[in-house]
């Protein structure tokens, strides 16, 4: 069976991304994709935004990209499927809220002992009623031409290792795992590739992940190469997981991603979509 053109990770001004939920559906619609998953950080307001909307035949696919931990380091897993009316996911992403506002009060503390010009107000306002997070310091950055794009914002203050990459007691795995599959989702272990982690390791997180009761890995998306692709379709094969794609989209400045655009997969077999599509 061939799969509808779709996209199961991407982002809204709900979160980090530039384009509003409706923008989004939009650029979606012109780009024939009929399947859209909105997986905001750890929020759901993009999705909700988009179901009081006429969606003019894309299929909507409820998600989030949750925040977690596993043995320390920040996983995301994204959630499809979910029922956005589920309490219990409610109460956990009320508190992701909570700890991303902490976050930001810290992560301006951090920025200013660097030397950095205040920043807190700029960010807050480009986050608006979003989910703010270390890419709206990024713009802030930028904005104030203190630096001259984000990547060098993340390179020399935000990014992995830095003083504005501030650690937060972020959910464990399991928990991230349990939530979704409480709100009727699928969980799915994003961007495997881009936790600067060695396959081996990857394994285990693997092995961890399904023993939480995780359902899938995501094999294609921007940077993964052929071979990662094929590492990546192998654990998905013996360990009898879901496989899933998308773009993670965030901005149309950003000129080489867009909604859709993914590398081909070598398989579809035991795609998520099609425990997904109507
Ligand atoms: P946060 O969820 O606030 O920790 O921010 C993570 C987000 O920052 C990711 O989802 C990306 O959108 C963005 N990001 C992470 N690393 C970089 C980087 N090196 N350059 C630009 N954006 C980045
Ligand atoms: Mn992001
Ligand atoms: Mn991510
Ligand atoms: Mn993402």
């Amino acid at each position: 069976m061939d799969l509808p053109r779709y996209d199961l990770h991407c982002h809204s001004t709900a979160s980090d991304g530039s384009l509003s939920p409706a923008d989004l559906l939009n650029r979606a619609r012109s780009r024939g994709i009929e399947v859209l998953s909105l997986t905001d950080h750890d929020t759901l307001e993009g999705v909700r935004e988009l179901m009081r909307q006429d969606l003019e035949g894309i299929q909507l696919v409820p998600g989030t990209e949750l925040t977690c931990l596993w043995q320390g380091r920040v996983i995301h897993l994204v959630g499809l499927g979910l029922d956005p009316e589920n309490n219990d996911l409610q109460a956990y992403l009320n508190n992701l809220a909570l700890l991303r506002r902490q976050r930001s009060e810290k992560i301006a503390r951090q920025l200013e002992k660097m030397g950095v010009p205040p920043v807190y107000a700029e960010a807050q306002a480009l986050a608006g009623k979003g989910s703010i997070g270390r890419p709206h310091f990024a713009r802030a950055l930028v904005e104030k031409g203190f630096v001259v794009n984000e990547q060098q914002a993340f390179k020399k203050y935000l990014g992995a290792g830095k003083k504005g990459d501030v650690k937060m007691p972020w959910p464990d795995l399991a928990d991230a795992v349990s939530v979704l599959k409480a709100a009727g989702g699928v969980s799915i272990i994003a961007h495997p590739t881009k936790y600067k982690m060695t396959f081996t390791k990857i394994r285990s997180l693997v092995a961890d992940f399904i023993a939480a009761g995780g359902d899938g890995i995501e094999v294609s998306y921007p940077g993964v190469t052929p071979d990662h692709q094929l590492h990546l379709n192998r654990i998905a094969e013996s360990n009898n997981l879901l496989v899933s794609a998308g773009s993670d989209f965030h901005t149309p400045d950003a000129g080489w991603t867009d909604l859709g655009k993914y590398p081909p997969l070598k398989t579809t077999k035991n795609h998520v979509l099609r425990l997904l599509i109507n």
